[in-house]
């Protein structure tokens, strides 16, 4: 797989107008800052790397550029559709997240889930622009690791939001709010998997929930490896436009001797977070209106069940795990010996 031979040190010769890289100039609270990026960057995208440098959120951040107006103000156009020149600078106003301490609210886009259709996921997926945008973030991404990756361990990819915790409903505690049998969910699989958080939210954010939840210090598994929305990559389809993914092939890139495509699975309530990677993605019941769903939600123990019984197997990727729930310890016995 072409994703596999990536490495952070891939050397990227560019050759079209779109492809090109723009040097800019962002002023904010007094100070300025440089910003790379191309052609074939939407200006979502400028606002990631823009949060990366005054860890301001894109949907906090309002970008004032002569002549270009409200066009800044849409997030799915791409640069070079705008007139941006090198030597005028930008002005940023926003508020870090230090000053606002409240959860993140998410656009009502990143709340529904669509379907992208077969033929053009594969196409996703192919798109030398898509695997262009990849080995960039492969080369600017940096994954810290918590813990070790363990050899011979799988590697199991989850999601936050909607995934492990109702981050819509309110709790005294934010107890209330978590997926049930996380711990007990986490504890097992964690004999077969290393363990890898990957949510469309900061850092900040991140840590503090899964600090909140005790998934950090838990003395029963470890968790690998912490990534944030700077890892993902925005795509473009012909049907739904521009819209944001996590892309594997970057864990993949940076871990090559312990992860890849044969033994990597990714929970996601969103299933075109897998659209770079589709035969790695389980697209898993959304955890809403905790209050509501707290004592009946069972998909952390059926989902364990499914792991354990799939960790044996040479090649993850072969399964379709759109079909999780008919899967048996007799069909994975079936495929070991055949
Ligand atoms: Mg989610």
């Amino acid at each position: 797989m072409a994703s596999n031979t990536l490495t952070p040190s891939t050397s990227t010769s560019t050759s079209s107008a779109s492809e090109e890289e723009l040097t800019l100039t962002v002023k904010w609270s007094g100070k300025e800052y440089t910003v790379r990026v191309c052609g074939d960057d939407t200006v979502g995208e400028l606002k990631r790397r823009i949060c990366e440098l005054t860890n301001v959120l894109p949907n906090r951040q309002k970008l004032l550029y002569p002549k270009v107006g409200s066009k800044l103000a849409d997030d799915s156009l791409l640069l070079s559709q705008l007139p941006l020149k090198s030597s005028l600078k930008m002005t940023m106003i926003g508020t870090t997240e230090e000053d606002i301490i409240v959860d993140p609210v998410e656009s009502p886009e990143i709340v529904d889930d669509f379907e992208i259709g077969q033929e053009e996921a594969v196409d996703i997926k192919d798109k030398e622009v898509n695997k262009q945008k990849l080995r960039r973030r492969i080369n600017q991404y940096k994954i810290e690791l918590q813990n070790p990756c363990r050899k011979g361990k799988k590697l199991l990819v989850l999601d936050i939001d909607y995934t492990l915790f109702d981050h819509r409903s309110t709790a005294e505690n934010p107890l209330e709010l978590m997926r049930p049998y996380l711990h007990e969910f986490l504890t097992s699989v964690y004999s077969e998997y290393d363990i890898m958080i990957w949510s469309a939210t900061s850092m900040k954010w991140i840590n503090l929930k899964m600090g909140q939840l005790g998934v950090l210090d838990n003395p029963n598994y470890k968790i690998t490896a912490l990534l944030d929305h700077l890892a993902m990559i925005t795509v473009q389809s012909s049907s739904r436009g521009v819209f944001d993914c996590k892309p594997l092939g970057l864990i993949w890139a940076h871990f090559p001797e312990f992860y890849n495509a044969t033994n990597t699975i990714m929970f996601d309530d969103l299933r075109r977070n897998f659209v770079m990677n589709p035969q790695n993605g389980l697209t898993i019941k959304p955890f809403r209106k905790a209050h509501a769903n707290r004592d009946s939600d069972q998909e952390l123990v059926k989902l364990t069940q499914y792991l354990m019984a799939i960790a044996e197997l040479d090649d993850l990727s072969s399964l379709n795990h759109n079909n999780w729930e008919f899967f048996t310890e007799d069909s994975a016995k079936r495929r070991r010996h055949t």
